[in-house]
């Protein structure tokens, strides 16, 4: 057999194939744990007896294209689960996308436009049947790049928040938390964007600065008799259209600039409406005049103050922020249009003040960039900090408990404070949306007596959810409609963790289904519970830790409390968190750390950066630079850098089985049989295990440097500390395999051509032929190990180059690997016999700086590359041993023709001192002395203006000042250095004399 690899490495050639290998053989599908179904995994236990890792892709949006953010947080969480999983668990990640209800409605929407047409034109119900159309042809493309990523997630579990077995999760959580008293209806002030034509939250709502102005505008201080005073209050405001809508004037109570206008009112000008001024604490006595106007339907602060004085509220415009009738003679206009007019109007009044330059923060929609308009309006909440009826914590004091007692952490350590900061300050959530495409709010108005219906619970007993009602719950008028506006997107996604295992369409009693449910799925749905709910870790970004990883929180431990343990006992709060650990990944910036933008034109597109370098360079690119709380400036250079890495491992597979394949012509059975039957036998050696006696030092070594090497990627992935994970991996395959051990160990890997077994049983083989035994068997011992540690660091690399390492181990095993997939074999770990402080290290760090020193010494002495030279070695008995039973490595590496053990290097010799040697390479050099004189003059000029420069600074006390620590730690290095170098060629000189 032949192992057939194309001389070139090229990832696009085996990336695809791969990639669909895996989707479509379920190499990562996880089937419910129930007694009958056995696992497919390598060992075949069931995964019900073994521990389980559990992991929910953070959905992306179903009108999502996949971004370096995405590829980071998919990178992690790939290696982490395929880390999992070949560590002997069960690995579950769940993968799927979110019907992201602004952002679908408004790509929709667009493309009617497009049409001609728009979704008042169509009516809800087509144009909710154009949006699914449209995300039956554009929604995959999201995963579809997932796929073509390797993501070893379950694709037989894939979900979409508005799936049928979601939406009825969403349903079931909506009237049961109205049911308990925590979701209500109310007037409050929203962000309004009036291009989306809904409410949006304040997370949605990015701030921006903007010059605009400040206008001063004078009220009419009204007498005695309600005739004008003749004196003026003056206020100020960046949005004067709002004073259409003002209910009153507020000043503070302690202002002595104004006491004497308490009780006193005034004339609100154009409107010529009378209005009370309001002694309230809010006011700031330093802003602007001390008095405020307030807009009670428009401003959040104002909408306080208008509660605490039981203003009115006038709202003056329409849903596109337009003026509406209560803005009198403005009516129709648009708000910055009524702006202008209304500005106008009242410097022809001569009510105008003043008007100065003002730069002040204005929020946009964080979909469309429109200026959002904070407006009244009646939406749905859910009072996170309120008592359920049937008494107990609140939402949000569940939430903060679970963290607080440590049932979910977070990594970095950090974000606990953020965390349990913003949930203490937590407001009540605004949970409804004005639009179309998302879960239709389950609440029906009744036009006879104005009360909501709202369906009942369904319970743990009876599953069944109880149906839409027909008639009002309160006067039974059939007289009710249901609500239009629908459920904020993360209402939804707040609730997968419970929701994608099956929650709530679960029983007790497995012969209840729930319609369209028979009691078989009822029964895998809480086996799935059972077996997978808490998730083990969430990977996400610090972006959505409000949007999302909180309402989880708060939605996890709420619904989870009221799901019995598998035993029947009352879940407590430990078990009843959506997730155990929470890792918060960094942001992936450009090379210049700049955050990516389109503005910028900095964007990194990761499919055109994979299509250069392949996954699996990108994949160790990110790996190589993520570390907890650690920005990542994604550099290209470093993608080339691991992109050439990959191909220095295909080389040394495509260099290994050039050796097999010799093997087997001259009659050798390559060791890759017995090693595939062992595995397959016994499961997977985790690493090759070598007895002291006989091996020789590079192997010894190299199975010691593996198994270190295991330990502390473990470690390191334990710890999220993805970047040393990398860099141990990186420096064992590069350093110490490809560079040492595979140049030390081909100095045994000569197989030749030798008689068989039967025809040495017929004669006497010949002193040649002995010797070529001899050989071969050395070459064997020599290529099995080689072959064991390859095979070993393949397991250790595929959870970073899932590609490359797929490929060629599928190749070791010459296409009857022992399982299906690499990903499917074991992690290594470190030997049990093996220590860090084996005395192997010492030793082969003693062979390698001999070889070392004795490259640079040639180089110095000017000798010619492929020219062998004599080396003189005075050293201690110990590495005199070591050196002379790997001379002949030493003499290979290094290109020695004999090595002279002396007690005193030869005088004249320029030598070179290690820890434990002196020694000196053997080389007569013609040397042209004048010239020789000239360059070292020219050297020692040159270091002496560089110390001088160095001295001069370090003597300089304000730039010592100055200076960061690291500059000035640098710059004494740097002096050494050319101290040192200066002495050195001052040396050389007087030698020449
Ligand atoms: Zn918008
Ligand atoms: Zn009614």
């Amino acid at each position: 057999m032949s192992h057939e690899l194309p001389k070139a490495y090229d990832p696009a050639a085996i990336e695809d194939h791969w990639a669909a290998y895996w989707v479509r053989e379920e190499l990562f599908a996880v089937r419910t744990p129930t007694e009958s179904v056995q696992n497919q995994g390598l060992d075949g236990q069931s995964p019900g007896g073994q521990p389980s890792f559990t992991i929910l892709l953070p959905p992306p949006n179903v009108t999502g294209r996949l971004h370096m953010g995405h590829m980071l947080n998919q990178t992690e969480m790939d290696i982490l689960t395929r880390w999992q999983r070949m560590s002997g668990q069960v690995a579950l990640w769940v993968p799927g996308t979110d019907h992201a209800g602004i952002a679908t409605q408004m790509m929709v929407e667009r493309q009617l436009a497009s049409e001609g047409t728009s979704r008042q034109k169509l009516g809800r119900e087509t144009f909710i049947e154009r949006v699914w159309q449209w995300r039956q042809h554009y929604g995959g493309a999201i995963l579809d790049q997932m796929k073509r990523l390797g993501a070893s997630v379950d694709w037989s579990r894939e979900f979409f928040t508005m799936d049928e077995r979601l939406s009825a999760a969403v349903r079931e959580a909506f009237v049961r938390l109205y049911h308990q008293g925590l979701i209500y209806r109310g007037a409050y002030i929203v962000n309004w964007c009036p291009r989306c034509q809904t409410a949006i939250s304040d997370l949605e709502v990015v701030h921006a600065e903007q010059k605009g102005h400040l206008w001063e505008i004078r009220y009419a201080v009204l007498g005695a008799d309600d005739k004008d005073s003749g004196e003026f209050v003056t206020v100020a405001t960046t949005r004067p259209e709002t004073m259409l809508g003002d209910t009153a004037v507020a000043i503070h109570p302690e202002d002595e600039r104004y006491t004497h206008l308490h009780g006193k009112r005034v004339r609100l000008p154009l409107m010529n409406r009378e209005i009370p001024i309001v002694l309230d604490e809010w006011v700031s006595r330093e802003f602007g005049t001390g008095a405020v106007k307030v807009t009670p339907a428009h401003d959040p602060n104002d909408f306080a103050i208008g509660e605490r004085h039981r203003l009115p509220s006038i709202n003056i415009m329409d849903d596109r922020a337009h003026i509406n009738a209560a803005g009198g003679a403005y009516a129709g206009q648009d708000r910055y249009t009524a702006r202008k007019k209304i500005v106008q109007d009242l410097e022809e009044r001569e009510l105008l003040a003043a008007v100065k330059d003002y730069t002040n923060n204005v929020g946009h929609c964080d979909r469309c960039k429109t200026v959002v308009e904070p407006r009244l309006s009646t939406q749905w909440f859910v009072a996170v900090n309120k008592q359920p009826i049937q008494g107990g914590a609140s939402m949000a004091e569940l939430a903060i408990a679970a963290v607080k007692e440590s049932h979910t952490t977070f990594t970095p350590e950090m974000y606990t404070k953020t965390y349990l900061n913003w949930m203490e300050n937590i407001h009540d959530w605004c949970i409804s949306r004005q639009l179309w495409w998302g879960h239709r709010i389950p609440a029906w108005h009744c036009a006879a007596c104005h009360k909501i219906s709202v369906p009942e619970p369904s319970t743990l007993v009876d599953p069944t959810p109880k149906p839409d009602p027909k008639v009002c719950a309160h006067c039974g008028s059939s007289q009710i409609e249901q609500e239009s506006d629908v459920l904020d997107t993360w209402f939804s996604s707040g609730l997968l963790p419970v929701s994608v295992f099956g929650w709530p369409n679960f029983s007790s009693n497995p012969k209840l289904g729930a319609p369209g449910l028979d009691s078989e799925t009822c029964e895998t749905n809480r086996a799935d519970f059972d077996a997978f709910y808490p998730t083990s870790l969430l990977v996400t970004g610090f972006d959505i830790l409000f949007f999302w990883v909180a309402r989880m929180m708060m939605m996890g431990c709420w619904f989870a409390q009221d799901v019995p343990l598998p035993d029947g006992s009352k879940r407590t709060l430990k078990d009843s968190v959506p997730f155990r650990e929470v890792y918060i990944h960094a942001l992936v910036r450009d090379a210049n750390r700049e955050k990516m933008s389109k503005t910028k034109g900095n964007v990194i597109d990761p499919i055109e950066i994979v299509k250069q370098y392949g996954t699996d360079a990108v994949r160790f690119t990110l790996a190589s630079m993520a570390s907890p709380g650690t920005d990542i400036a994604f550099n290209v250079a470093r993608t080339e850098g691991y992109r050439a890495f990959a191909n220095k491992i295909w080389n040394a597979a495509r260099f290994i089985f050039m050796n097999v394949d010799k093997a087997a012509e001259v009659g050798i059975e390559t060791p890759f049989k017995i090693f595939h039957d062992y595995q397959a036998r016994n499961g997977f050696l985790n690493l090759p295990i070598l007895g002291k006696e006989g091996a020789s030092m590079e192997d010894r070594w190299i199975v010691a440097s593996l198994s270190k090497t295991a330990g502390r990627v473990n470690n390191a992935l334990e710890n999220y500390r993805f970047d040393e994970a990398a860099s141990e991996i990186y420096q064992f395959f590069w350093g110490s395999f490809c560079d040492w051990y595979l140049e030390m160990v081909k100095l045994r890997l000569n197989f030749s051509p030798a008689p068989s077994f039967e025809e040495m049983n017929q004669r006497e083989p010949t002193e040649e032929e002995k010797k070529a035994i001899e050989g071969n068997i050395e070459a064997f011992g020599a290529l099995g190990v080689l072959v064991l540690v390859f095979e070993a660091s393949l397991r250790l690399l595929s959870p970073f180059m899932p590609f490359l390492t797929e490929e060629l181990w599928q190749a070791v095993y010459d296409g009857e690997p022992p399982a299906k997939s690499v990903a499917l074999s074991r992690f290594p770990r470190p030997n049990a016999t093996s220590k860090p402080s084996d005395p192997i290290f010492e030793q082969m760090e003693l062979l390698q700086s001999l070889i070392v020193e004795t490259r640079s010494l040639r180089k110095e002495a000017g000798v010619e590359e492929k020219t062998v030279v004599p080396v003189e070695v005075r050293t201690d008995a110990a590495s005199r041993k070591i050196a002379e039973e790997n001379r002949e490595i030493i003499e290979r590496l290094a290109r020695v023709s004999e090595i002279r053990f002396v007690d005193e290097i030869t005088a004249g010799l320029s030598k070179h001192h290690t820890a434990a040697s002196d020694l000196a390479v053997v080389y007569e050099k013609k040397v042209d002395v004048a010239a020789e004189r000239e360059r070292l003059a020219k050297e020692i000029a040159k270091l002496e203006k560089g110390l001088a420069t160095a001295e001069r600074q370090l003597g300089n006390e304000s730039f010592l000042a100055k200076a960061p620590a690291h500059v000035v730690e640098g710059l004494k290095k740097q002096e050494a250095e050319t101290r040192l170098l200066l002495e050195k060629a001052r040396a050389a000189m007087e030698s020449l004399a």
